[in-house]
């Protein structure tokens, strides 16, 4: 399979573009000339840095700031994708950025998953010569500054409250705020503490430092917010030159403006912090530190899919509580996971645009994943014979008809159907597999006594082997001592091979899939389900394990034909019948076989 980066093609090129509200405020935005006046001094930082600079060559900047404390999901997916794809399609830049300003839950383990995972979709941070990743926590220095200014001018002091008052202090929706008795105090005695805690001399949870807005603001982000927090902790990146660190809301708003983020795109829980937004941005502004227009916030409704569940703590605890294999076992919504069972880069980004952005929440059905998985590998997948049930089928007149027990005999076929060859493309090589007097075939082939309207193998009724020859079955062969078959016998009809002039002189009820016992090989495969057996796990506060799915895997020893022995490790096939398959990333070898079901042929999904 190529593996060409759809990602830096427009993926509704020639197609209708799916509802997605955010290109209308782009596209308006771009009209307008919103963002015209933009400078860019090659780097983030504040207004004099940024007025120093060129006009911004990126006609708009978005960004994918993930925290890096787990592994990505098909949610995050849906975000790179969004937001990586809007840059593109708008001669804009997006950003990737560590948002890693909360000192204790940062890896580097994960920092180089989200780099992998966002490269893997196709989606590149360089730009005009310049790399664009970032980390939030290189704007420390700037963060304390803006809070030095609030303090200042005002707009921020510091609150000795203990955490029960200053909850009982905030109220409800029903009932507004109660003033702290700190907030009176004066920008000088509010710096001096600010600096004290900067300097370690307060114990933590002592004491923080919070926005002065409005106690009785009817929305509660607005009342009086907390943005620094004093923690003694060592920062991946910082190391411990900070005891206090900014909250989340504080951070993010700041981050865009540093990096001159046009459109800001999250998830709808942040609606109600679109003010808090504003508001600070529009104090930086006013008072010359970062450069106007400040970048906006735009929320749309995350993605949740059925049977899935996509929060980062509750995938880690599966993976921890060894629930499954580790955060890339094919079962896991993680995007490494999604790509060692065998989705492509492809697929997951025509999930994204068919899925669209709305703002109202929604579910998913599961099969709308499976099913771009199965239309991008369709033309691509070469195709293949597995017996995933085998029982051995004795061809008892061989010798008869081709003068030896022992003779074997190559049959041809296409790696990939007329159907899937576009004009002018040249048609891989066909596979080349042999046929003997023995072949492997699944159980469920055969029956004794065939029920109604049964078309395959009973005694007396006459089926092709798929590619091979045409064949009358005889009856069971053997049994074992609980009367199950483990034989099956029939007779070859000579002069029935497929593809030869006398492939049609007698009529075959059905064709079925086979291996041949001389040139099938053994094969680990690995029969991935639903990991959960509840549509949504996790909802209303569901505890998700006892939705856990006790039979989401199951391993047999398969037999298959040698184009399919030889894969390499990720390559993608269609087992005839069964579905789609990867080789292993991790465990396929050449002569250790073992496969992935990405998925079945059909949707089972509401059956
Ligand atoms: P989690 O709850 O899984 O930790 P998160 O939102 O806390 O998710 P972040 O690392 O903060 O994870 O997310 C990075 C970006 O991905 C954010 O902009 C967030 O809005 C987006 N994102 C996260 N989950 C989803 C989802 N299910 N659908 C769409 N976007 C998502
Ligand atoms: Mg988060």
């Amino acid at each position: 399979m190529s593996s060409t980066h759809p990602a830096n093609t427009s993926a509704a090129e020639g197609e209708p573009k799916v509802s997605n509200f955010l290109r209308q405020i782009i596209e308006n935005d771009l009209d307008k000339g919103t963002y015209q006046s933009r400078r860019w001094a090659g780097s983030p930082g504040d207004a004099a840095h940024q007025e120093a600079g060129q006009p911004d060559p990126a006609r708009i900047r978005t960004r994918f700031p993930p925290e890096p404390n787990g592994y990505l999901h098909v949610g995050h997916a849906k975000s790179i994708c969004l937001n990586f794809g809007l840059a593109r399609d708008y001669g804009g830049i997006c950003h990737l950025r560590f948002d890693d300003t909360n000192p204790e839950k940062e890896d580097t383990e994960y920092v180089n998953s989200i780099i992998d995972a966002v490269k893997w979709l196709g989606f590149d941070w360089q730009a005009q010569g310049t790399t664009h990743l970032y980390q939030a926590s290189d704007y420390f220095d700037f963060m304390y500054r803006a809070a030095e200014y609030l303090v200042q001018n005002g707009h921020a002091y510091v609150d000795e409250q203990t955490t029960e008052q200053m909850r009982a202090n905030r109220g409800d929706f029903g009932k507004p705020g109660v003033d702290s008795p700190f907030r009176s105090r004066t920008p000088a005695e509010n710096l001096a503490r600010l600096r004290e805690m900067r300097d370690g001399q307060h114990e933590d949870g002592s004491m923080v430092l919070r926005a002065k807005i409005d106690m009785a603001s009817p929305n509660i982000n607005l009342r009086d917010p907390a943005i620094y927090r004093i923690r003694r902790a060592t920062h991946h990146n910082t190391g411990d030159k900070w005891c206090i660190y900014p909250m989340y809301t504080y951070a993010h708003p700041i981050e865009d403006a540093l990096e001159q983020i046009t459109h800001s795109i999250c998830t709808l829980e942040f609606e109600d912090q679109r003010p808090f937004y504003d508001w600070l941005l529009a104090r930086l502004c006013e008072g010359g530190l970062l450069k106007s227009p400040p970048p906006r916030q735009y929320e749309f409704a995350r993605l949740n899919l059925t049977y899935v569940i996509t929060s980062k703590r509750k995938l880690a605890q599966l993976v921890y509580d060894h629930k499954v294999s580790g955060w890339d076992d094919p079962r896991m919504p993680t995007i490494v996971g999604l790509r060692r069972r065998g989705y492509t880069p492809e697929s997951i980004l025509l999930f994204a645009e068919r899925i669209g952005v709305t703002k109202s929440d929604s579910w998913i059905d599961y099969s709308t994943l499976e099913s771009c998985l199965r239309e991008d590998l369709e033309n691509k997948a070469h195709r293949g014979m597995a017996v995933l049930d085998p029982v051995k089928l004795v061809l008892t007149n061989w010798a008869e008809v081709f003068g030896s027990d022992g003779y074997t005999e190559d049959c041809t076929q296409p790696a990939l159907p007329h159907s899937a060859i576009a004009e002018g493309q040249t048609p891989p090589p066909d596979r080349v597999f042999k046929i003997g007097k023995e072949v492997w075939i699944e159980r469920e082939d055969f029956e004794e006594v065939p029920p109604k309207g049964y078309k395959r193998l009973f005694p007396g009724n006459v089926v092709r082997l798929k590619g091979g020859y045409v064949i009358e079955c005889t009856g069971a062969g053997a049994k074992d001592a609980n009367g199950q078959v483990t034989e099956v016998h029939a007779k070859v009809i000579a002069g029935t091979k497929s593809g030869t002039p006398g492939a049609d002189s007698v009529k075959a009820k059905a064709a079925i899939t086979w291996v041949s016992v001389a040139s099938g090989v053994p094969a680990e495969v690995r029969l991935y389900d639903r990991l959960f057996l509840d549509p949504h796990p996790d909802a209303g506060g569901k505890d998700f394990i006892e939705a856990l799915n006790p039979n989401s895997l199951k391993v047999v020893t398969a037999y298959v034909e040698p184009s399919l022995a030889n894969a390499k490790p990720d390559e993608k096939f269609q087992f005839e019948r069964h579905g789609y398959f990867v080789a292993d990333r991790v465990d396929h070898a050449v002569g250790k076989p073992v496969f992935n079901r990405a998925t079945g042929l059909k949707d089972s999904w509401g059956k």
